[in-house]
């Protein structure tokens, strides 16, 4: 559905100017810095079209933003203009356990959604390690999963409709509770993942599926990487499907035990942690079955006997990236993705070309779906060391490609990896995404400067 609105100018006072605003909001977590003229906070879906409308009429940039969480600079204002803030578009509309749905404005934080969803006794699977501040808007723009994808898969899996305000001030609605409908183009998979260059996402129409009775935990330990990445492969052909299953080498681990203090066997060099989850008698069996696999790997293993521990170890898994900026706080982090059975020799790859620049590259992720996120660490003040890791990062990239995998399996391309698109994707395809936005922002005006896209 289509709908036109009456023209309207937004009110010069919804646009905040003060330093303290624009100096907060000048960031994401990538720590680059680009000014915005002013943010305008809204509050409602006619503030989103009062904004569209006003940029429209001055010819201004204007780029959504959510919690501003994002790990490419995708709601970094490139080319001016203002911010338009979904953070306080946050209500939850309905959870209607009926259809299994709920809907919600966009700027609604994940882990708020997940704790309402949970009380019916429903679950919204997917879980960016963000979910405590992102926002729904956000994790939709960029895709966002989490360690639980690669049983439940990625937020893409879970938009049935989006409300968006489009570069022309329409807004278009596909939010209908209907678990069937073959109308013409389905354009609610074209916003995901669109970095927020199609439109305004101002409301979401979600998924949620029934709560899992039960889960369990299994940590275990590697005295070779390789083997760890044959174990993940063989657990995926095995027929179950863990809920989680992250890697941490070495490296990663060491950081983590200098952040927080966790004790590990001598002589570890990489730790898989793997979860399952489904009725007791399911999650029994699974776990026996991946216990007897990282046995014959070599593995150590321990599971967790409650949820306080539980919770112990994916707090250890969170703090990682934290952690490692503690070391290097100009790390280059990437997310690549290989196919499953191609992890032990990505992790092997880039670990050669780590010691080949010089470069320490320490690696984590989520294991199960291929998804590496890979820490090139280096300081920008020591310019020859920085030189040698952005030539690391891009064999790392061209290594990926070359194992069949992609730039990025979560944090999108933003402004960090627009030079790297053309080891993936062909020029033509840039050209194709470019008439795609058009369609949609034929003023270019909705968040220019990303995602290749001029
Ligand atoms: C500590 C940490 C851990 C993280 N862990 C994960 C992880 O496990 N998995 C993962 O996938 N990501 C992760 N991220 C990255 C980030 O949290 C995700 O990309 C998240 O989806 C961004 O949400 P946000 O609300 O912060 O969006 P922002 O950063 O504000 O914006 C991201 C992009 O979405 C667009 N956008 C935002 N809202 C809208 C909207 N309403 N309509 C249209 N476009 C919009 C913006 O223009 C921008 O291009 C992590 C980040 C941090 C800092």
């Amino acid at each position: 559905m289509l709908t036109m609105h009456p023209p309207c100018i937004l009110e010069p006072m919804k646009i905040e100017k003060s330093e303290c605003v624009i100096k907060s909001y000048s960031f994401d977590a990538t720590g680059i810095v680009f000014e915005p003229e002013g943010v305008v906070f809204a509050e409602s879906e006619k503030d989103v079209i009062d904004t569209v409308r006003h940029c429209l009429k001055t010819k201004t940039p204007v780029i959504p933003r959510g919690a501003g969480s994002g790990f490419t600079g995708g709601s970094l204002p490139v080319k001016g203009g203002i911010l338009l803030s979904l953070e306080r578009l946050n209500r939850i509309i309905d959870i209607d356990t009926k259809n299994m749905v709920a809907e919600v404005e966009a700027g609604v934080v994940t882990g708020e959604l997940r704790k309402s969803v949970e009380s019916f006794g429903f679950y919204y699977p997917p879980d960016p390690s963000s979910l405590e501040f992102s926002t729904i808007g956000g994790n939709i723009a960029e895709n966002a999963g989490g360690p639980r994808a690669v049983k439940y898969g990625v937020t893409g899996d879970y938009v049935l409709g989006i409300k968006a305000v489009l570069g022309t001030a329409e807004v278009i609605d596909t939010t209908k509770r209907l678990k069937k409908n073959v109308v013409g183009y389905n354009l609610t998979p074209l916003f995901v993942g669109s970095e927020g260059t199609l439109g305004v996402i101002t409301r979401a129409l979600l998924k949620i599926i029934p709560k899992p009775e039960t889960r369990r935990l299994i940590l275990s330990y590697f005295p070779e990487l390789t083997e760890a990445g044959k174990a993940v492969t063989e657990i995926m052909a095995s027929g179950i499907k863990p809920s989680a299953l992250e890697i941490m080498d070495r490296a990663s681990v060491e950081c983590v035990k200098r952040y927080k203090g966790f004790s590990i066997p001598q002589n570890t060099e990489a730790i898989l942690l793997i979860e399952v989850d489904g009725t007791k008698e399911e999650v029994r069996k699974y776990a026996r079955e991946i216990v007897k696999i990282l046995k014959a790997h070599s593995a150590k293993t321990k599971t967790a006997r409650n949820e306080k521990e539980e919770e112990e170890v994916w707090a250890l898994r969170r703090a990682i990236s934290p952690s490692l900026l503690h070391i290097a706080p100009t790390k280059i982090n990437e997310d690549v993705v290989v196919p499953v059975d191609k992890m032990a020799q990505a992790l092997d790859a880039f670990r050669k070309i780590g010691k080949l620049y010089g470069v320490p590259v320490v690696c984590f992720g989520h294991a199960g779906d291929g998804n590496i996120h890979v820490n090139v660490m280096t300081d920008e003040k020591d310019e020859r060391l920085f030189e040698r890791a952005k030539k690391a990062v891009r064999e790392i990239f061209i290594a990926t490609v070359a194992l069949g995998g992609s730039l990025s399996g979560e944090h999108g391309i933003g402004i960090t990896k627009e030079k790297f698109l053309p080891i993936q994707v062909k020029k033509e395809e840039i050209h194709l995404w470019r008439r795609i936005k058009k369609a949609f922002d034929p003023e270019n005006i909705i968040n220019p400067g990303k995602m290749g896209l001029i």
